[in-house]
């Protein structure tokens, strides 16, 4: 027998019972960031090594040691992306999209790192991102809080909490830096292995140690926060009066620095505890110097990622329903003339009603077996058309789930306008 393949570890089939819990999300997070009036990019799966190396940053997770970079046929160094601000930014740039203006975009889809895989990380994992350039100040920042906030009521997520920070500008970071290395010098002996790299390359990013033995350390470490520059401060200040006008609660978390290089001043992370070990679900904040180095002119620049597939975890943990949307209807032919028939009449009713959902049994079969078919399908009505029907112009509609109900039958052309009411009506 041949071998079967499997897929690639940390890549995930979504199979169609998922695809309905998946649909619905898209779909709410659709309709919350057009109600901001954020639109869609599409951008490349693939961009150039150099792309993530020069705005992620060369020493942080991603870049070291997660993309997946290989060299096309050209011999170019090309990387599955491993996050979208990246590729946004540069798409932006390519077409002029913040010559003098203001923009709010979104993108969704799969993301790729070379992680260890494990519940709630993937390496293969999908985020819907939202980001807003050519705003400096703090209201920017309030509306995607308040947009990912709404996201949760609307999805009907409760057991998530708002974490905050901010790193200021790049001068209090420098300064903070100096502080952090000479913190954490003089406790070498309590850093593990990749802190003390870190203490060399990008000592911020020790504070973003998931490692539990490090966390003593790193609680007792300087706070940015403790010695902010007056401008930041009041950027802070601003962001935490808007959301307290908007009702959104925070905790301060002097700890929180987002896993890339790029963030300045407004950093963020939603996380719950439903989900033990991976809790965040969405994480953002303000890259106001990434446009530049990626050969922009000056742009201020805020934005998010969340996790999709923790979503639809959650989601799953809440009881919602991630069932296969079942079919309105089974269309049973019988004979020759009924199966042509049939297909006609299917492809009318779908024009008269374009939501009907019908399944037009295929591959033959007896009266018996089609029922049986149309019974699995899930299907709330069997429509039946045989020899009989077909002659006569009419279809038999037959309830196929509620106990008493009769079968009826109707003119062709009146069984949709008929189905289309009786699954509006309340379900049995
Ligand atoms: P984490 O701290 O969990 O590694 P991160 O800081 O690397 O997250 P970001 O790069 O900010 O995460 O991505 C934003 C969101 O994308 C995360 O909050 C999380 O919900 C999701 N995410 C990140 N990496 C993965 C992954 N490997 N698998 C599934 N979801 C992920
Ligand atoms: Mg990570």
């Amino acid at each position: 027998m041949t071998k079967q393949l499997q897929a690639i570890r940390g890549m995930n089939d979504i199979l169609p019972a998922e695809a309905a819990l998946w649909q619905r999300l898209e779909t709410t997070v659709r309709e919350v960031l057009a109600a901001y009036d954020y639109q869609e990019i599409r951008l490349p799966l693939v961009e150039k090594t150099e792309l993530f190396a020069r705005s992620i940053g060369a020493v942080t997770d991603i870049v070291e040691k997660e993309m997946y970079t290989f060299a096309d046929r050209n011999g170019d160094s090309l990387t599955l992306r491993p996050e979208g601000t990246a590729g946004c930014v540069r798409a932006c740039l390519e077409h002029g999209l913040l010559h003098h203006q203001t923009r709010r975009l979104w993108y969704a889809g799969p993301m790729f790192r070379y992680e260890r895989p494990q519940k709630g990380r993937y390496r293969q994992f999908h985020q819907v991102g939202a980001e807003a350039y050519g705003m400096a100040g703090p209201d920017i920042d309030a509306e995607l809080i308040c947009l990912s906030a709404r996201l949760w009521r609307r999805l009907g997520l409760s057991a998530v909490s708002l974490q905050l920070n901010t790193l200021g500008s790049s001068a209090a970071r420098a300064a903070y830096r100096e502080q952090l290395v000479s913190y954490f010098t003089a406790r070498l002996n309590e850093l593990d292995e990749d802190s003390r790299r870190r203490l060399q390359t990008n000592p911020l990013r020790i504070l973003d140690s998931k490692n539990p033995t490090m966390q003593a350390v790193i609680a007792e470490a300087p706070a940015l926060l403790d010695q902010l520059d007056p401008e930041s401060l009041a950027h802070f200040e601003e962001l935490k009066a808007l959301l307290d006008s908007a009702g959104i609660a925070y905790q301060i978390n002097p700890r929180l620095v987002r896993g890339l290089d790029y963030y300045c001043q407004t950093v963020f992370e939603w996380v719950t505890d439903t989900l033990g070990a991976q809790g965040a679900i969405c994480a953002g904040g303000r890259y106001d110097g990434l446009i530049e180095e990626l050969g922009g002119s000056a742009t201020g620049g805020i934005g998010f990622a969340m996790g999709l597939e923790r979503l639809v975890a959650m989601l799953a943990a809440a009881g919602q329903p991630s069932a296969e949307l079942a079919p309105h209807a089974y269309l049973i032919t019988v004979g020759a003339a009924a199966q042509r028939r049939g297909l006609a009449l299917a492809e009318q009713w779908r024009d008269l009603w374009p939501e009907l959902r019908l399944r037009l049994n295929c591959g033959g079969g007896g009266f018996k077996a089609q029922f049986r078919r149309a019974d699995h399908s899930g299907a709330r009505f069997a429509l039946i058309l045989g020899e009989e029907e077909a002659g006569s112009g009419t279809v038999a509609i037959k309830p196929l789930r509620e106990a008493q109900a009769e079968q009826i039958t109707l003119p062709q052309d009146q069984a949709s306008a008929w189905l289309r009411s009786a699954a509006l009506a309340k379900t049995p």
